[in-house]
């Protein structure tokens, strides 16, 4: 029996050629935008699914797709997929760690440049033709030499870590678990629990995955903690910061600004946020380069064939 891959985003073609090779595609070249409905339809009875973060994979989806035995997600973080409801029909999960670690470290720093030196402010004020005396009134705050912490620090935080070295940043993290001081020590970290990173930070980069333990890991009650001059960045999910409360933060002056690159239930933004000159938004662009999302989308075509091939994918999830 012939093999059936739906894939849901469009692809290079020799990414799609690799995959021709192992069943009958069907493919979306055409890169058509699915609802949860057209999704359906357009996987139907297929064995395998390439998706991306940004497809939702829930139950109800799996149980109108009742021949799928692999997802391979184009992405490391998976909370676009009901992971528990795929191991119970015995389907695979596979994601693509590690090959965005540079491009996103680069836009949560790129966040952090953007909204302690008002970059984005600064460009429309030009543009708008304000820049009309010598010297522009648009103070921002110091990156340099100032506090870093770091929420969650796996491959993407560590890859942070070197850009705050470079601009002689003092840095500290907080993980559930302490990694190895030694590695601390070579990284030239410091470990703080949660509330002293919260408390003690200028930046509070967000690096976690999302899931009910993250769920608004920063809310109300920790935004009035922070320094009133702190930048918050959220490269994480939307999700991980109470965006309402955020935007009364914001708004209050509970702290200096925000840098996000996701926002809950994206692409929808919170319409206060969309008001205030204060955060700077991009549209979950942090692994957006062509290199990077190349990279990515051919580690989830290998997993995807190791699967369909018979063969332990690289980046199963859930294994058990
Ligand atoms: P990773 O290597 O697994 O690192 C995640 C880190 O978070 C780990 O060090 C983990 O340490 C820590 N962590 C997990 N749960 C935590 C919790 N409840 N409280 C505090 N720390 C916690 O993952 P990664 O590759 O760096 O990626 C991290 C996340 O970034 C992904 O899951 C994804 O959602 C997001 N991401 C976003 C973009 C974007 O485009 N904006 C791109 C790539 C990734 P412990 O287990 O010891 O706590």
């Amino acid at each position: 029996m012939t093999t059936r891959i739906a894939v849901v985003r469009r692809l290079p073609n020799d990414l799609l050629a690799r995959i021709r090779e192992h069943g009958e595609v069907i493919d979306n070249q055409a890169d058509a935008q699915f609802d949860a409905e057209s999704m359906a339809r357009h996987i139907g009875d297929a064995d395998a699914l390439l998706a991306s973060v940004f497809d939702r994979v829930d139950a109800a989806l799996l149980a109108r797709c009742p021949k799928l035995k692999v997802v391979a997600n184009i992405g490391v973080g998976y909370n676009n997929i009901d992971v528990a409801a795929c191991s119970a029909r015995g389907i695979q999960v596979t994601n693509t760690p590690g090959m965005m670690d540079d491009a996103t470290a680069d836009v949560a720093f790129g966040l952090m440049l953007a909204a302690a030196r008002r970059l984005v402010e600064a460009d429309s004020y030009v543009k708008a033709g304000k820049w009309t005396t010598a010297a522009a009134p648009l103070f921002g705050l110091d990156v340099h030499h100032r506090k870093l912490g770091i929420v969650g620090l796996g491959r993407i935080g560590k890859v942070l870590v070197k850009r705050g070295h470079g601009f002689d940043m003092d840095i500290s993290y907080y993980n559930r678990r302490r990694i190895d001081p030694a590695e601390e020590q070579a990284l030239g970290i410091r470990y703080a629990d949660l509330a002293t990173l919260i408390k003690e930070s200028d930046f509070l980069v967000l690096q976690v995955p999302y899931g009910p333990e993250t769920h608004h890991l920063i809310g109300a009650a920790e935004l009035a903690q922070m320094k009133k001059t702190a930048v918050l960045v959220n490269t994480a999910r939307g999700g991980v910061v109470d965006d309402a409360a955020l935007a009364a933060a914001l708004k209050a002056g509970t702290i200096a600004a925000a840098g996000l690159d996701v926002v809950e239930n994206e692409p929808q933004t919170h319409p206060d946020l969309l008001t205030l000159p204060n955060v700077v938004i991009a549209p979950h662009i942090g692994s957006a380069t062509l290199a990077t999302r190349y990279d990515m989308a051919a580690l989830a075509v290998s997993n995807l064939i190791a699967a369909v091939s018979g063969q332990r994918p690289p980046n199963l999830v859930n294994p058990a």
